[in-house]
């Protein structure tokens, strides 16, 4: 399997909680759902909570081992196209549309915090930043469009933006009801909870994606699996053909600080900028700093030391002059990682078209977890044959 990042996660300092079998032998299943990132984990929640069929999920690697264990945790509403300017890209209803879904997914994130506080799910603020004088103008646009969707946020002057949150920015949006995670703890979280309804799960077991027939496909060790249905969401790990014209792989760096004592700024909102490619910066739990940015349109990870020292400084000093020129970064994890993106800005996902039993959900675009528990709704809805309001929108072939 193609390598997905290269670095030290800060995820990677934690013992594994569980570990599950290889498939050692041919396996029947009603619903197979094959990787166990954070797409695959919230596909087995939705739908073991909505149907007695059985189900199995098999990674090739380990449970949260893909690009999940690179996910910096930022859950927002607000992607990486703003509503505005999909208005203009997809027209306002089908734009409108598609924000609800994003809104719909963050309540849905938020309620599974309530079930699971241990799922490390916390609110938070997002302060989003005009960081280039002519972006005034498209984010003051962007308030407007947000204010109509029903959203709570303020729009902050540059001298407000300095006085409350003492950075530099043309202009600010300060938006509520966004949150952060722990990508691999709440994976973990949920990973339990399906095993104890009864979700099968196989790990260190890569499945042969090309000897898919109508209803089995095989492991790479030659075990056959029989299905009814299968839900590929495999991540960026392979692409498929029908779907390689529609998206783009590119590489991406992060970096996660030294523990600071006290809190580091206002609020410890989530911060980014309208800047393209742009930074952004959170504070995790235990009181680090995570953020990432420098994005390439290259499609396959930085391997060479030299390169990445000097990315490492580049990200750092980014960083610093952004916000914290009082607050040198001390970095203690610094990785980079490949990321998939999609050509108009919408996730991808549903059925594969003219095939009854297959279904896609695989995390491409920056609002990725979003997508995934969006997706997860859907794949669900389409799989028991009801009606779902966004599968229009994302669907395969748009
Ligand atoms: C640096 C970085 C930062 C990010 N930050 C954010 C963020 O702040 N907020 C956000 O919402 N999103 C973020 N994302 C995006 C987010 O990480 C992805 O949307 C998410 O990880 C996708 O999850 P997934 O389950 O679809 O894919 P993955 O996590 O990659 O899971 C796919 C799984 O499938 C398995 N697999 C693949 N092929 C096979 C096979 N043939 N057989 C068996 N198993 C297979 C893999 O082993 C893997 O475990 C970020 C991404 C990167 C790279």
């Amino acid at each position: 399997m193609k390598d997905l990042i290269y670095g030290d996660t800060h995820w990677d300092e934690r013992n594994r909680r569980f570990h599950f079998e290889k498939v050692k032998n041919d396996l029947e299943t009603d619903v197979l759902i094959i990787g166990g990132g954070m797409s695959g984990t919230l596909t087995a929640y939705v739908l073991s909570k909505s149907t007695e069929r059985k189900i199995t999920v098999i990674d090739g690697k380990d449970i949260a081992s893909g690009s999940s264990r690179a996910n910096t945790g930022l859950l927002q509403v607000s992607s990486d196209t703003m509503l505005s300017a999909f208005m203009e890209t997809i027209g306002e209803e089908n734009a409108r549309r598609f924000y609800r879904m994003c809104q719909e997914a963050l309540m849905d994130l938020h309620s599974i915090r309530e079930i699971f506080p241990e799922c490390s799910l916390r609110e938070r603020q997002s302060l989003y930043m005009a960081t280039e004088k002519d972006h005034e103008e498209k984010l003051r646009k962007e308030y407007e469009a947000l204010k109509g969707q029903g959203m709570r946020l303020r729009y902050l002057s540059r001298e407000e933006a300095r006085k409350e949150y003492d950075i530099d920015c043309y202009s600010a949006l300060l938006i509520d009801g966004d949150a952060d995670v722990d990508p691999v703890k709440f994976i973990e979280t949920l990973t339990r909870e399906n095993a104890e309804k009864g979700v099968q799960y196989y790990e260190d077991t890569e499945v042969d994606l090309s000897s898919v027939k109508e209803q089995e496909i095989f492991t790479k060790d030659g075990h056959k699996i029989h299905f009814q249905e299968v839900i590929f969401a495999t991540g960026y790990a392979y692409v498929y053909p029908f779907l390689k014209d529609k998206i783009a792989i590119g590489r991406t760096y992060a970096l996660v600080t030294e523990k600071i004592s006290g809190s580091p700024w206002k609020d410890e909102v989530m911060i980014w900028e309208t800047r393209d490619p742009y930074l952004y910066l959170r504070t995790s739990q235990e009181g680090r700093i995570v953020a990432g940015g420098l994005d390439e349109e290259v499609s396959h990870v930085e391997k060479e030391e030299k390169k990445l020292k000097e990315k490492e400084a580049e990200l750092k000093a980014s960083c610093e002059k952004l916000l914290f020129h009082k607050l040198p970064l001390e970095v203690e994890h610094f990785y980079n990682a490949l990321f998939g993106s999609v050509k108009d800005g919408l996730p991808l996902i549903g059925k594969e078209p003219g095939r009854e039993n297959r279904y896609y959900l695989l995390g491409y675009e920056g609002n990725g977890t979003c997508y995934s528990m969006a997706g997860a709704k859907i794949i669900k809805d389409l799989l028991l044959g009801r009606e779902n309001p966004y599968a229009e929108i994302v669907r395969l072939d748009r």
